[in-house]
């Protein structure tokens, strides 16, 4: 059992500081069951999950059998601006309820602990969500069923303005946002919603996988703060913010629950070691400035080179130093359904990008250095 502690003041529940992420789970069932087992016995409690994750809600379902269910505080979501089930899937509360119902058969649970809002990201999707009749009329419908207890909400929305938005958001009980060594912009809004009384979730705490690697551009920053390796640099980072309830971290493996436990439990960063990580981070912004800033303006490409995607995994490589990483990334251009295009392959070094480039960056050098370092 890990120690756990208020999640908000909203739900009126309490929750370890480390979460299971159901994103990345093994595609075998039987490995899949296990490694959620092996969460919740060594005392992961908050499951995170989501209709758009594949089959990620029928694994968790299969491991929640066998009494593990009545452990847990189990959490979906699912919006039409994020995917459609159904061609005709909107955001009317029967749709939602309908969703909500499919979620819990997939979870083959009978209740959910939470059903959040997600990735609320543009205005109008804002007013689909709270209009009569729309999308938390039918979570509201199914609260009331007893189908759902508590209403979360995860977003990708401007910091600034998200953290103005809470206030008026009464129905909201955790949220659910992005925040890590790379990407601060969101503290804001932990520390609006902690003020708020809403329990407040962290995904992305080792940045896209990013230091789940190690680097030796991010080693003298280890050694000044005393972290072990760059997850374990990551986590802590994450859980040394008092605003920070949970953070989930998509797991795929018995060892990548084992190592975040491990760093929950290592001390958390004193205020001058978290100062030592924002000045390490902003040193290496300064290195970056001039590199791309993912704009977007030198699309498209005649021979359909995501060029933004290529120049991101190129960033990752030359100022991070994650090579894994940017191999990675760049591997999954136009291989995965979220990342379209081509990588560095199909460049003909046309230059036709060259001149729309906001930073005349000479492309297609970086698209020659992907396909020689990255590929
Ligand atoms: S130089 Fe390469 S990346 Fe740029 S437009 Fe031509 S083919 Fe596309
Ligand atoms: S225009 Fe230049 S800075 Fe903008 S995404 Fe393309 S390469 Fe990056």
């Amino acid at each position: 059992m890990l120690p756990q502690l208020p999640f908000g003041k909203r739900s009126g529940l309490q929750v370890p500081r480390t979460s299971f992420g159901g994103m990345r789970l093994p595609g075998d069932v039987d490995q899949a069951v296990a490694v959620i087992r092996h969460a919740i016995d060594a005392g992961m409690v908050y499951i995170d999950t989501s209709r758009g994750y594949g089959d990620s809600e029928i694994k968790i379902g299969k491991a929640l059998r066998d009494g593990y269910r009545e452990r847990v505080l189990l959490s979906t979501k699912w919006a039409p601006w994020i995917t459609h089930i159904e061609p005709s899937d909107d955001a009317s509360a029967d749709c939602v309820l309908r969703r909500i119902e499919e979620s819990m058969r997939r979870l083959d649970v009978d209740v959910l602990d939470f059903y959040q809002v997600w990735n609320l990201h543009t205005p109008e999707q804002y007013e689909q969500t709270r209009r009569p009749g729309g999308f938390l009329d039918g979570v509201r419908r199914a609260r009331d069923r007893g189908l759902v207890r508590h209403i979360g909400l995860t977003s990708h929305w401007p910091p600034e303005e998200l953290a103005g938005m809470l206030g008026d958001m009464d129905w909201c009980e955790v949220i659910l946002v992005s925040y890590n060594v790379l990407n601060q912009s969101y503290a804001k809004v932990l520390t609006k919603a902690r003020e708020l009384g809403i329990g407040t979730i962290v995904m992305n705490p080792v940045a896209g996988g990013r230091f789940a690697e190690n680097s030796a551009v991010f080693q003298p920053l280890l050694d000044q703060v005393g972290a072990v390796s760059c997850a374990d640099l990551a986590v802590r980072y994450v859980l040394s913010n008092p605003d920070v309830d949970t953070l989930i971290s998509g797991v795929n493996k018995v060892a990548d629950v084992d190592d975040t436990l491990a760093s929950a439990a290592r001390p958390s960063f004193s205020a001058a070691e978290c100062a030592a990580v924002v000045t390490f981070i902003e040193k290496l912004s300064r290195r970056s400035v001039g590199f791309c800033t993912g704009c977007g303006y030198c699309m498209p490409c005649p021979q359909e080179v995501n060029i933004p995607q290529v120049m991101e995994a190129v960033y990752n490589e030359r100022f991070l130093g994650f090579h894994g990483n940017a191999v990675a990334q760049h591997r999954q251009i136009g291989s995965v359904p979220w990342i379209k295009g081509k990588s560095a392959a199909a460049c003909t070094a046309c230059g036709e990008c060259v001149a729309k480039c906001t930073q005349h960056l000479p492309i297609p050098d970086e698209m020659a250095f992907a396909r020689e370092h990255l590929s």
